[in-house]
């Protein structure tokens, strides 16, 4: 018992030290951003037991968690603070890119994505929701029969690359751009597919992370820490004083009724639904399950996952995430997101993509196909039973 007392007062020590070194460091040199959002440096540390600590420090997020230990993210001064507490710990950013091959530039992608949409207009249109904190494109394609027509066919999302480190989601999404244009037509899955539903492509959302094998945006914005979340103070879904990515794609989504979405991730290989946010259960969990399970068994070698049951997780029994894109969709927008972690390692070789692609393809189709049953479960059911009661 005692000893529990000096374990649980160190760690209160600890978290405190935190708050007083980050603001000796200098945290108003940075962009204004919310609670936790800034990834200026990264760690891995290699201590399970302080993962709780960790977690509810103001200023720190964590990620990641695994039996080895977990990710934690923050401003300018966490390294030194990890180590002048003695905490076993090693540094994760930038992501080494080096020797992984040539992925491509985001202006390369860019080109790539141009490309496409000339080379198919009947079934591609290609736009920008907006530019990055360097200035870059944020780029959606909407891929679907008869694109020009806004009907009332259910809408579906794609949106990858949110940590710019994480780098396999983007190159799928191109390769899922290209198949599904070059099938249509042949292969009649996907020709049904595109005939009835109204699919959204994000390859993207963090471009000048991915051109610095950085987590954090332009400004170090960890954007998946940077939305509205209804269990934290940060509540009023407004996307004033966010960065520029997640307002983009918050604009963006306030012109669309998509039904399903699924944003893409890389450290991990696990489908993880909702909610991120709280440990309360979600009113629809066994259907959330039963569409987390679906992907998985599609997606082989995340099915085989000796980390997770049958390859999923509900987002808080794995580890809290405030500020969630996956929660702010579903809550705020009623837009079901998943969450897929795509690869244990961030920025594999290059020639890893065709496997990955592989094996998530019929997964992928599968989710998207969802939109109809989703949109369905929408209109007897969600209206009244899909949010929390609070
Ligand atoms: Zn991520």
């Amino acid at each position: 018992m005692l000893a529990f007392v000096m374990q649980k007062h160190k760690n209160i020590l600890l978290a405190f030290s935190f708050i007083i070194n980050v603001f000796g460091f200098g945290i108003s040199e940075a962009a204004p951003v919310r609670n936790g959002s800034l990834a200026q440096e990264g760690y891995f540390v290699y201590d399970r037991s302080l993962q709780k600590m960790i977690g509810s420090t103001p200023g720190l997020s964590i990620d990641h968690v695994s039996a080895q230990g977990f990710e934690v993210w923050g401003p300018r001064g966490l390294g030194q603070w990890l180590q002048r507490n003695k905490i076993r710990s090693a540094p994760l950013s930038p992501v080494n890119t080096k020797g992984a091959g040539d992925y491509p530039s985001p202006e390369e992608i860019s080109q790539e994505l141009k490309g496409i949409a000339q080379t198919a207009p009947q079934l591609t249109r290609l736009f920008s929701i907006g530019k990055s904190v360097k200035g870059r494109d944020l780029w959606v394609m909407k891929i679907a029969s008869k694109v020009e027509q806004d009907d009332n066919r259910p809408e579906f999302k794609f949106i990858a690359n949110m940590h710019g480190d994480e780098i396999v989601g983007r190159e799928l999404m191109v390769l899922l751009i290209k198949d599904l244009v070059s099938n249509y037509g042949k292969d009649e899955f996907v020709t049904k597919l595109l005939d009835s539903t109204q699919i959204y492509i994000m390859p993207s959302m963090n471009p000048d992370g991915a051109a610095a094998g950085t987590r954090g945006n332009g400004n170090s914005v960890d954007l998946n820490r940077n939305f509205p979340d209804f269990s934290t103070n940060d509540n009023q879904d407004r996307p004033d004083g966010r960065a520029v990515e997640t307002q983009a794609v918050m604009n963006w989504q306030a012109t669309r009724k998509f039904a399903l979405s699924a944003n893409f991730h890389g450290g991990a290989e696990v489908v993880n639904y909702l909610w991120d946010t709280t440990g309360e259960k979600h009113p629809q969990l066994q259907w959330l399950q039963s569409l987390s399970l679906g992907y998985a068994k599609l997606a082989p070698y995340i099915f085989a996952s000796t980390t997770f049951k049958n390859g999923i997780t509900n987002g808080y029994d794995w580890y809290e995430v405030n500020g969630g894109m996956q929660d702010w969709s579903t809550y705020y927008r009623r837009d079901v997101q998943f969450t897929v972690e795509l690869s244990n390692e961030k920025w594999p070789s290059y020639s890893k993509v065709d496997y990955y692609y592989k094996q998530n393809r019929s997964a992928l189709l599968y989710l998207m196909s969802q939109t109809h049953n989703v949109a369905q479960f929408w209109a007897k059911n969600l209206r009244s039973s899909f949010q929390p009661a609070r």
